[in-house]
This record gives structure tokens, C-alpha cells and sequence, in this order.
């Protein structure tokens, strides 16, 4: 029997917590050759997120419900960083846990990785019904830009809804980053991914985490995460200046040979200096603002999340592979 796990990410959804595990017993009771596994991430929630975790273990008994319960709030992208690096599943699915993401959605991914040979299938948004009119336009504007200037291609309606073999939840946890953009880094892997789509659905219970502030800090560490071309376009812009004041420098030169001695002044000498060196200078910090790019990438290298508590079934044959490596 192949194990689906499902990795959640909750922070502050005590309503939604049981709904989403009512929902998926629900739709695997109809997929008898498979199991499910929940695991529930939760990002450091200060209401009953965890009573009501440990109430459905209780409820469910089997060995299905687990968590890792983080020591603050590390922010989504840490909580599917947790989930994907500690799944043993066969196939891992990363959704919310406002059923905003359909779990029924499950069903037409597994087909597209078992019977149409894709590594991994995610949901795109069709629709925004339901969402204001300012957030759709903010975020069509998004997608353009980074598009245009990263190099990653995402496209738009893409979420981190997907369901995923284990080879593509390697890849992905093996880009261990600290600011990490999961929409970006699903771009970048690679594999064959399926679209499936579907019409926006409101949340079923609670509130959005998002406010407008946190959605522009969401989009502004995209692009850093992914961009490093408006460091190369300053270097552009130094070297256009000082090509300019070449030119200029030619000008004047002409200019003067034309002009008698007593009007000749020193502006022209000192208008080129100052374009020529200003040009050097501003191509010289754009190659040293590649370079600290570069280290910026590099130094990021601090946990992604600290547990206080979690509770994982572990699977044997994982472990083995575990220790056999440390032994290595
Ligand atoms: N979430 C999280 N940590 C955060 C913010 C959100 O784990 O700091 C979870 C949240 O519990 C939910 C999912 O990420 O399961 C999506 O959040 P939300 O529904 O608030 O976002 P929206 O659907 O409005 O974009
Ligand atoms: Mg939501």
C-alpha cells in the first residue's frame, strides 16, 4: 500500500484543524491502495492549534496524525522546509490547512504521477473570485516582473499546492537556503510537473495571515532570492556613463580646436572628469554588489527552524539509510 503524506502548515487554525482531517479520511476512504499520513506543521500558533492536533491523535489512533510543533513563528516556507525534510512518505503533498488548497485535488495528482508519468502535479488558481480587486492587481504585477528579470519562469496562479515523488521532495529540502521562496524554488528544480486547475475557494474557517505588508515582504524576498540582475543592470548603467563621457570628451575636444583661447574654460576638462570617474565608480560597486550577492547566498546557512516538540512515526527503512550515512 503507497503512503500519501500531507504536509501542513498551521499557524492559528484551531477551527480548521479537524475539518482538514475529517475532509481527507473522507476522500481516502474512496482510495482503498492508499494510506494517509498527516503531518501538521505548526508554525508557533498561540491559540488551540495544538490541543486540537493532540485531540484528533487521540480521535484517530492509528498512527496517521503527526506534527512538528515549532519554538516561534517561522513563517510558512520554514513550516513545508520541516514537513518535506522529515517526510517518509512515498508521495508528500504540501496544502493548507483552510481547505482553501481542495484535498480532493489529491485524487487527479495521483493519477498524473502514477498513470501519466509526471514527477509532480500542482495546483494553479484559476480564478480570484472573492478576493479584492487591489491583491489580484498587486499580484498579476508581480508575476510580470519577476518573470521578466529572474530566472526562474513562474507562472501565474501557481501556489505551493503539489503533490511530488520522493526524488522531486529531495531535490527540493537539498536547497537548504534561509529565505526561501517555495513558489521560486519549485520553479527552479525542475521535473515534470502537471498543472491542475481549479477555482479559487474561500477559507473555511479563521483568517488569512496575509496582510498587504506581508504579502510585499513575501514578493520583495522573491526577487532576492532569485534575482540577481539589478546588480548587472548597475554595472550597465556605469559603463553607459562612462562611454557617454568618452563621446563627450570627443566633442568638446572638436569644440575647442574651433573655439579662440580667450573663451576656452576649464568646464568641459572637469564635466568629463567628473562623468568619467562617476561612471567607473558606479560599475565598480555594481561588480562589488555581485560578489556580496554571491556571499549574502552563501552565509545563509542558519537552521530553517527549531521544534520544541514533535511527535513522527518514524519509518524503518528511512532510518536505516539515516544512520548509514552519519556512519559515512
Ligand atoms: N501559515 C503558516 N505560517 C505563517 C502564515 C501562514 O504556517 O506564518 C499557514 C496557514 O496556517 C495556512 C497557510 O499557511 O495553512 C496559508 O495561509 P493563509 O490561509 O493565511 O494564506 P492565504 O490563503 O490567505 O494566502
Ligand atoms: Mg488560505
Amino acid at each position: 500500500m503507497k503512503k500519501i503524506e500531507l504536509v501542513v502548515p498551521c499557524y492559528n487554525e484551531e477551527k480548521c484543524i479537524y475539518l482538514f482531517y475529517e475532509k481527507i479520511k473522507k476522500i481516502f476512504n474512496e482510495l482503498k491502495e492508499y494510506d494517509f499520513i498527516i503531518t501538521y506543521i505548526d508554525d508557533g500558533s498561540w491559540d488551540h492549534t495544538m490541543d486540537e492536533i493532540k485531540k484528533i491523535i487521540k480521535i484517530d489512533n492509528q498512527q496517521r496524525i503527526q506534527y512538528i510543533s515549532f519554538s516561534r513563528n517561522f513563517g510558512k516556507e520554514a513550516a513545508i522546509y520541516a514537513g518535506l525534510s522529515k517526510s517518509t512518505g512515498d508521495y508528500v503533498a504540501v496544502l493548507d490547512a483552510d481547505l482553501q488548497h481542495p484535498p480532493e485535488l489529491i485524487v487527479p495528482m495521483i493519477k498524473a504521477i502514477e498513470e501519466e508519468g509526471y514527477d509532480c502535479a500542482s495546483a494553479r488558481r484559476v480564478s480570484r473570485k472573492g478576493e479584492p480587486l487591489f491583491r489580484s492587481a498587486l499580484s498579476r504585477g508581480f508575476y510580470y516582473v519577476i518573470n521578466k528579470i529572474t530566472v526562474i519562469d513562474l507562472v501565474p496562479g501557481s501556489t505551493d499546492y503539489r503533490l511530488m515523488k520522493r526524488s522531486v521532495v529531495e531535490a527540493i529540502v537539498s536547497m537548504n537556503e534561509h529565505e526561501r521562496f517555495t513558489k521560486g524554488i519549485y520553479a527552479w528544480v525542475g521535473f515534470k510537473n502537471k498543472w491542475i486547475e481549479y477555482e479559487n475557494v474561500e477559507r473555511v474557517a479563521g483568517n488569512t495571515k496575509w496582510s498587504i505588508r506581508s504579502l510585499f515582504r513575501y514578493a520583495y524576498s522573491g526577487f532576492l532570492s532569485f534575482a540577481t540582475t539589478p546588480l548587472r543592470g548597475i554595472i550597465y548603467l556605469g559603463m553607459i556613463i562612462v562611454l557617454l563621457s568618452v563621446i563627450f570628451a570627443i566633442k568638446i575636444y572638436f569644440n575647442a580646436l574651433n573655439t579662440p583661447d580667450s573663451q576656452r574654460t576649464g568646464y568641459a576638462s572637469l564635466m568629463i572628469l567628473i562623468l568619467f570617474l562617476g561612471g567607473v565608480i558606479i560599475t565598480i560597486l555594481g561588480m562589488i554588489g555581485e560578489y556580496l550577492a554571491r556571499i549574502f547566498m552563501e552565509v545563509k546557512n542558519r537552521p530553517i527552524y527549531f521544534a520544541r516538540e514533535s511527535l513522527l512515526y518514524k519509518n524503518e527503512d528511512k532510518e536505516s539509510d539515516r544512520l548509514a550515512e552519519i556512519k559515512m
